[in-house]
């Protein structure tokens, strides 16, 4: 091993970076973006690799999906450090640093089994508000639940 303990994972060329990620929390991520893994497209995930910023990040990149900026801004909700580089043939067209919705819609499940939202007969939409960031407290729309990160993790079945 060199000196240099790096991690080299090839370039892509069309996706996005996502870079900066609290170590641990790659998962959650792709899970908010709505990645399994059994889609198709290549996904390379680094994990707990060396950041002047944070100690420890981890990287996420998806090549040959697109994404919107009101998707990877869910990301924020558990990586709120993240940045997003955008690439094209193998340039990054843009990078900015997400930022954190204040409603989610239609993503995550309220843990309330009464909710509105959890009724097998006329579902509905889930909503959540966003009610603090630090700690992460979402609020369901509909039935006042308070949702935190642990419950997040529980709804997107990484728990
Ligand atoms: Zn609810």
């Amino acid at each position: 091993m060199s000196g240099k303990s790096e991690l080299i994972i090839s370039k892509i060329r069309n996706g996005v970076v996502i870079d900066h990620i609290p170590a641990g929390r790659a998962l959650l991520v792709l899970r908010l973006l709505g990645i399994s893994g059994r889609e198709g497209f290549r996904v390379a995930l680094v994990m707990n690799v060396e950041s002047r910023k944070l100690g420890t990040k981890d990287i996420v990149k998806i090549e040959g999906r697109e994404l919107t900026k009101d998707e990877l801004n869910l990301i924020a909700l558990v990586a709120p450090t993240a940045t997003v580089n955008m690439v094209r043939d193998y340039e990054v067209t843009s990078k900015f640093k997400v930022t954190m919705p204040n409603v989610v819609e239609g993503l995550l499940k309220c843990k309330n089994p009464k909710c509105i939202t959890n009724q097998q007969r006329e579902p509905v939409k889930s909503r959540f508000r966003l009610v603090s960031r630090e700690p992460l407290k979402l609020v369901c729309d509909y039935c006042g639940t308070i949702h935190e990160l642990s419950d997040i993790e529980r709804s997107l079945g990484l728990v």
